[in-house]
C-alpha cells in the first residue's frame, strides 16, 4: 500500500527543501525524501549547500581571511601582534557547528510547516510513485499528485587513482584537512578551485592550480577576469593555464605525496604535491533515481530534461536545482523550488533566468549579473560602459581594500543596464543592488540619479553608473560629457 501525499519531493538541498516548505505553505500535504543521514539514521537536510558546499566553504573562507588580514594587513593600520597562530581543528570545528545549526534549522522549518521528512533514497516509479529505500534497508512506497525531483549533484572524480579523501580529495575532503598542507595542488581553476585554493593558501600552503583552458575564467567578463588573475597571483596562488591534467600517482611511503601528470604548451609535465584537490566540476545524481519506465528523460550528461518552468515531459513530475540545466547555484535552485511549488498551486510564477547573480567568494570577491561585454559584442548589441576603480573610492581606501573595479554596461540607445561586473570588497552585495535595479529595468541614469550614502563602497557603483553617461564626478571621464 502506498502512502499518499499531494506532493513528494526527492532531495532536501536548497531546491528540494525550499520547494517542500513552499508547497506546505500553499496548503499541500508534502513529504520530502532525503538519503543523507546521521549515525542514528535520521535524515540530514540542506543538501550539498548546507553540509559540504556554500556554507562550510564560506565559514573557512571567512576564518582564513581573518588570519590572512591579521598576518598581512593589520600592520598597515598600526596594529601589531606578538604571536599569531592557527588552530586548524578549531577552525574546522567552528565550521561544523555552523553546518549543524543550519541543517537543524531546516528540520525545525519542516516541523513548523508540517513537511513530513522521510529518510531514504528515492526512486521515481511509473505512475507518480516513489520507492524509498531507507539506510536500514527497509522500503516503502509513496504516491503523489506531483513529484519534484531535486537530487542535486556530486563531484566528478578525476583523474585516476580515484579520490581517497586523504591525499587526493574532492571539495568535501578539502573542507576537512586537519593541518595546512605544505604543497597543495588543485585541478581546475573554476569556482571551487579558486575558493578552496584561497582558503589553504591564506593559511600557508603553496598552492598550484592546474587549469586546462587557455583563458582564466572564460565565462567571466574578460577585463575583470584578467584583473582577478593578477590579484590572485599577487596573493600567492600559482595559476597554470593550458595545463590539462592527465593522471596522478600516490606514493607508497610513510609520508604520502601525489605526482600529477599534465600536458601544457611544452609537452608532458609532472609536479609533486602533499595534497591534491580535484575540482573539475560536478555531475547530476540521476543514476538510480529513475526507473526505466518512469518516462522522465535525461540528456547526454545525465541532467533531467525540463522546460523553463521545470516541468518534465511527464505531467505532474517536475525537476529543479543542480539536477537540471543552468548554473549550479543554490539561489537558482531555491527560486526554481518556489516556482515549481507555486506552479503546482496554479500560480504563474516564472524564474528570470537572465538575471541569475554569480559570485566567486575570493577576496576581493568577483560578482556579476547580466551580460558580459563579449556576449554583447557577439550579439551585435551596441552598449556604453562605465567603470570605477576601488583604488579611488574613499571607503575602500580607509579599509585598505583598494583592488578591483566596478564595470557597468548599458544599452547605447535606451541606457537600460545590461550587465554589472564587480571585482572588489563586498562585490556580491554590491552586485545584488544592481540585480534588483535590473529587475525593474533600470537605466544607468536611474542609478546615477539615486542618492548613495557617503562614504560607502557602493559609491563606486554610483560613479560607474555616472561614467556610463560620461559624467563621473570623482574620476576623469573616458567618454565625452553629455
Ligand atoms: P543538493 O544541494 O546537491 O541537494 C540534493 C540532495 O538530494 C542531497 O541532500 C542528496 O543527499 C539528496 N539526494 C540525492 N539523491 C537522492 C535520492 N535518490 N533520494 C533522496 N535524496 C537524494 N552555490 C552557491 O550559490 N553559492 C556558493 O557559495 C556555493 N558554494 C559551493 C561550495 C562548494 C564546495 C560546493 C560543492 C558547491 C557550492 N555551491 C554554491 C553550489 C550549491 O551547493 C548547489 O548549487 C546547491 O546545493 C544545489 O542545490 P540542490 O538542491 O539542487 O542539490
Ligand atoms: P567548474 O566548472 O567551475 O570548474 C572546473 C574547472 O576544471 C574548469 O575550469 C575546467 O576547465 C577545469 N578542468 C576540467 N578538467 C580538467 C583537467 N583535466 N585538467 C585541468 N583542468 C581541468 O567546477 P567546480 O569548480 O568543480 O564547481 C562545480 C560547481 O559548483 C560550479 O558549477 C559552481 O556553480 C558550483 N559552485 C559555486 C560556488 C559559488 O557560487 N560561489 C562555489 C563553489 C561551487
Amino acid at each position: 500500500m502506498s502512502k499518499k501525499f499531494d506532493v513528494v519531493v526527492v532531495g532536501a538541498g536548497p531546491a528540494g527543501y525550499v520547494a517542500a516548505i513552499r508547497c506546505a505553505q500553499l496548503g499541500m500535504k508534502t513529504a520530502c525524501v532525503e538519503k543523507w543521514h546521521d549515525d542514528k539514521n535520521d535524515p540530514v537536510y540542506g543538501g550539498t549547500c548546507l553540509n559540504v558546499g556554500c556554507i562550510p566553504s564560506k565559514a573557512l573562507l571567512d576564518s582564513s581571511h581573518k588570519y590572512s588580514e591579521a598576518k598581512k594587513d593589520f600592520a598597515i593600520h598600526g596594529i601589531s601582534m606578538d604571536k599569531l597562530a592557527i588552530d586548524v581543528p578549531a577552525m574546522i570545528d567552528r565550521k561544523a557547528k555552523i553546518v549543524k545549526q543550519l541543517t537543524q534549522g531546516v528540520k525545525g522549518l519542516f516541523a513548523a510547516n508540517k513537511v513530513e521528512g522521510i529518510q531514504g533514497a528515492g526512486k521515481l516509479l511509473k505512475g507518480k510513485k516513489v520507492l524509498v529505500t531507507a539506510a536500514d534497508g527497509s522500503t516503502q512506497e509513496l504516491e503523489a499528485d506531483h513529484i519534484i525531483l531535486a537530487a542535486g549533484t556530486e563531484p566528478i572524480n578525476f583523474p585516476p587513482p580515484p579520490v581517497d579523501q586523504d591525499v587526493i580529495v574532492d571539495s568535501t575532503g578539502a573542507l576537512e584537512f586537519t593541518e595546512v598542507p605544505k604543497r597543495l595542488g588543485v585541478i581546475g581553476a573554476g569556482v571551487i578551485g579558486l575558493e578552496l585554493g584561497s582558503v589553504w593558501s591564506r593559511l600557508g600552503s603553496e598552492v598550484t592550480i592546474l587549469e586546462a583552458t587557455d583563458a582564466f575564467l572564460p565565462a567571466v567578463d574578460t577585463q575583470l577576469a584578467k584583473e582577478a588573475q593578477k590579484v590572485f597571483e599577487k596573493q600567492g596562488l600559482t595559476i597554470k593555464l593550458s595545463s590539462k591534467v592527465t593522471g596522478s600517482k600516490v606514493s607508497t611511503g610513510k609520508t604520502k605525496t601525489v605526482t600529477v601528470s599534465y600536458t601544457d604548451k611544452d609537452g608532458e609535465q609532472e609536479i609533486v604535491f602533499d595534497k591534491l584537490i580535484v575540482a573539475v566540476g560536478r555531475r547530476p545524481c540521476s543514476a538510480g533515481l529513475l526507473s526505466d519506465d518512469c518516462g522522465v528523460q535525461v540528456d547526454q550528461r545525465g541532467f533531467i530534461q525540463v522546460n523553463d518552468q521545470c516541468a518534465t515531459a511527464v505531467p505532474g513530475v517536475w525537476a529543479a536545482g543542480d539536477l537540471v540545466r543552468g548554473p549550479m547555484l543554490a539561489h537558482k535552485g531555491m527560486e526554481e523550488g518556489v516556482m515549481v511549488a507555486e506552479r503546482i498551486a496554479g500560480k504563474k510564477t516564472q524564474v528570470n533566468y537572465d538575471l541569475v547573480p554569480f559570485v566567486i567568494y575570493t577576496h576581493p570577491e568577483l560578482a556579476w549579473v547580466g551580460k558580459t561585454e563579449q556576449q554583447l559584442k557577439d550579439e551585435g548589441v551596441e552598449y556604453n560602459i562605465g567603470t570605477f576603480p576601488f583604488s579611488i573610492n574613499g571607503r575602500a581606501m580607509a579599509a585598505n581594500e583598494s583592488a578591483g573595479l566596478v564595470k557597468l554596461i548599458a544599452h547605447a540607445k535606451t541606457d537600460r543596464i545590461l550587465g554589472c561586473h564587480i571585482l572588489g570588497p563586498s562585490a556580491a552585495d554590491l552586485t545584488q543592488q544592481i540585480a534588483i535595479a535590473m529587475e525593474f529595468s533600470a537605466s544607468a541614469e536611474d542609478i546615477g540619479l539615486t542618492m548613495f550614502s557617503h562614504p560607502t563602497l557602493s559609491e563606486a557603483v554610483h560613479e560607474a553608473a555616472l561614467a556610463v553617461g560620461g559624467h563621473a564626478i570623482h574620476a576623469v571621464n573616458k567618454r565625452k560629457r553629455n
